[in-house]
């Protein structure tokens, strides 16, 4: 079957060359395992570190072997009593067309109700991510400003539309004006700020925010997030949720010292790591589904086409291709 490996650890930024297009043997079904044809591949930001061999809080891909992504795949043959052929899955699986996997680990979708892709997104890991982040660490109150980083991708969209759905007021920051009107036409953002086109960051922010920023949901790190900083409000909470601006950095970036900004305002950052909230991720698709349904939440995605296409789908994240999640369909 039709396999992607990782060939190369990057340094900087990540190449086509850095992958390897194989063919592997499907093994033969075992007791317990059911066999997997792929239909949806997510490709997410977080693949960069796990492409590199820094410690990390999950371990990095082995040189010459599969990269694993969250994917959803249909069982096309089952020794496993809890999946029967038909049967659509989610789990953290190979970049392969077909492969088997132990039924533990996997969760059964139900096309029916959402789009098989929607499992990879709105519904899967980048709306948990969005809604545990917000709500564990930003703790949001009515009445607040809501800033959000990297606010067109899949994660952003989703924390704004949730900050609107819980009474804030919400801007957001994306990198062309395409995605700034969307910010505000699709997903109800107030303000939207083009990065790209802001020469003062800084004095843009503050004019977006008036009243300061309260919660401050950060997906991109760098020279944004400093910007953000001299903008914060008196016991404002800061998620760091990611820093896709650095990931590609081959040295760590000269930064401020945010130490003086978090003590004169009694202001907090912390990090969050989706997985770390296990536990909370029931009671969090509950709460995606419900708002999903009654039209408060909606979602965009970009669909690229074609297994050959993972990579350069992946490499496109950095170069702000997606609006929403980006997802493979094969
Ligand atoms: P996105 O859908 O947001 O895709 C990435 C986006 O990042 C691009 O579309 C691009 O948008 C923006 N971007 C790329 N390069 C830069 C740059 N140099 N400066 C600013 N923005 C940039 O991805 P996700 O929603 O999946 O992930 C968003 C963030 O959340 C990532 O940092 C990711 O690592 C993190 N994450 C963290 C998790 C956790 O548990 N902590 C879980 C999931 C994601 P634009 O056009 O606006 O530049």
């Amino acid at each position: 079957t039709k396999t992607i490996n990782l060939k190369n650890r990057p340094a900087g930024k990540p190449d086509l060359k850095d992958f390897d297009f194989t063919t592997s043997e499907i093994s033969e079904l075992q007791e317990g395992e059911v066999l997997l044809n792929s239909k949806y591949v997510s490709v997410d930001p977080y693949l960069r570190g796990r492409m590199s061999d820094a410690p990390s809080y999950i371990p990095p891909f082995e040189l010459n072997k599969p990269i694993v992504s969250g994917i959803i795949a249909e069982v096309v043959e089952s020794k496993n009593s809890n999946f029967s052929k038909g049967d659509h899955v989610s789990g953290m699986l190979e970049w392969k067309e077909t492969q088997t996997a132990k039924g533990d680990g996997l969760l059964k979708v139900d096309p029916d109700k959402a789009s098989l892709s929607a499992y990879l997104g709105i519904l899967g890991m980048t709306g948990l991510t969005a809604y545990l982040g917000l709500t564990e660490i930003g703790k949001p109150k009515k009445g607040e400003t809501l800033l959000v980083s990297g606010a067109a991708g899949a994660v952003g969209s989703v924390v704004g539309q949730i900050g609107k759905i819980l009474g804030l007021r919400v801007v957001g920051i994306a990198g062309t004006d395409e995605k700034v009107e969307l910010l505000k036409s699709k997903f109800g953002f107030d303000e939207g700020i083009n990065y790209n086109t802001t020469k003062n960051m800084s004095e843009a922010i503050a004019k977006a925010c008036p009243d300061g920023v309260d919660v401050y949901f950060d997906n991109v790190g760098g020279d944004i997030s400093e910007a953000v900083l001299f903008n914060i409000n008196k016991f404002s909470r800061t998620i760091n949720c990611g820093a896709i601006s650095v990931y590609n950095n081959t040295e760590l970036p000269k930064s401020i010292s945010v130490q003086p900004f978090l003590v004169k305002k009694s202001s907090s950052m912390q990090g969050f790591v989706v997985f770390d909230y296990a536990d909370k991720h029931p009671a969090g698709i509950k709460q995606l589904t419900e708002w999903l349904n009654q039209d408060k939440l909606s979602y965009s995605e970009t669909i690229v086409e074609g297994f050959e296409n993972i990579p350069q789908a992946f490499l496109d994240l950095f170069d702000g291709k997606n609006k929403g999640k980006m997802v493979v369909k094969l």
